[in-house]
């Protein structure tokens, strides 16, 4: 994937190695461990969609205390079901989502074990994972990356926001195709801690409206920011 009048990839790779190393200096180096499956990973991160981790972890353990595994949940009675996720909002179009695609797997595979995808490529198991409704870029990468350990860069709203102040790829590239760009910067050991600490830094600093450069520690390495110097312009949002 090229762009036109960006900086050359050696250039960005280097930057994203300088903004990483920021990252980690500002929040450290965040540490996890799953013990979900990636057909949980899947479930968890559809009800996520849209609300709050507390809402969507609230519906999660609900989901798992009244059915206990993922071919319970997708066997279950559907009205049944979407009173149990109802934590986790939009739980009318959730529930009937998570129920399609568990059976859609479990045509596809006849098991929901997701386990073979670490044969793939990475780009493989996306666009495997992709091919169900209701899946996207994102969900597929979270699943790829959390639960199988399969180096992926999942790219949420903050991640997208904060990649495109900082420079580190063209302003008009779409939060689905950047899964692939970002992979091409950073080196597959910090897709994970890049990920949660860009997260980080767009909840606590880079905010969408009103972000704090005042108190950045990227100042220096945001091509924003340093746009808005050299003019002599404050942000407005
Ligand atoms: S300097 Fe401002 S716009 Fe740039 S990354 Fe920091 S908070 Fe975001």
């Amino acid at each position: 994937m090229k762009s036109v009048g960006f900086p050359a990839r050696g250039v960005l790779r280097r930057k994203a190695a300088r903004i990483r190393a920021e990252l980690i200096q500002a929040y450290g180096t965040p540490h996890w461990e799953s013990s979900l499956t990636a057909v949980d990973e899947l479930v968890a991160t559809v009800l996520s969609q849209n609300t709050s981790d507390i809402n969507s972890g609230r519906a999660f353990g609900q989901l798992l205390e009244r059915y206990g595994s993922m071919e319970a949940v997708r066997d279950a009675d559907p009205a049944e079901l979407i009173a149990t996720i109802r934590p986790a909002g939009l739980a009318n179009q959730k529930g009937p989502r998570i129920q399609a695609v568990l059976r859609a797997i479990t045509e596809a595979r006849g098991t929901l074990d997701l386990k073979f995808l670490r044969k793939l490529t990475p780009a493989e198991g996306r666009a495997w994972l992709t091919q169900f409704n209701g899946v996207g870029p994102k969900t597929a990468s979270i699943v790829l990356l959390f639960a199988l350990g399969i180096p992926t860069f999942p790219v949420d709203t903050h991640v997208h926001r904060v990649t495109g102040r900082l420079g580190l790829r063209p302003e008009t590239l779409s939060a689905d195709d950047s899964h692939e760009w970002l992979e091409g910067l950073f080196v597959p050991e910090a897709y994970h801690d890049a990920h949660i600490n860009l997260i980080r830094h767009g909840r606590e600093i880079c905010h969408a409206r009103n972000p704090k450069c005042e108190i950045c520690p990227l100042q220096r390495l945001c091509a924003d920011f340093q746009a808005r110097s050299a003019r002599r312009v404050p942000r407005k949002t």
